[in-house]
């Protein structure tokens, strides 16, 4: 069983689908298992999806106040 600080190292390579072997479903194990570390992928996955987005459209700080909260709104 991965640990949480294991899966917080992994998260990137996990959502990249850079794993290989059985780490991917050790990962998903853990997922299941911890709330915690799925609201920390979770949240990884939105902020890679938004960063680039934010990076080429030079937003403005009134913008990413907006993403900032978007990303911290509970599911
Ligand atoms: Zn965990």
């Amino acid at each position: 069983m991965l640990s949480c600080k294991d899966v917080t190292h992994l998260a990137s390579d996990y959502i990249d689908n850079n794993m290989s072997g059985t780490l991917p479903w050790k990962m998903r194990l853990h997922l299941v298992a911890c709330r915690c570390c799925r609201r920390f992928v979770k949240h990884l996955r939105i902020t890679k999806k938004v960063v680039p987005q934010f990076v080429d459209n030079n937003l403005s700080e009134a913008d990413a106040e907006a993403i900032l909260k978007k990303i911290k709104a509970p599911d």
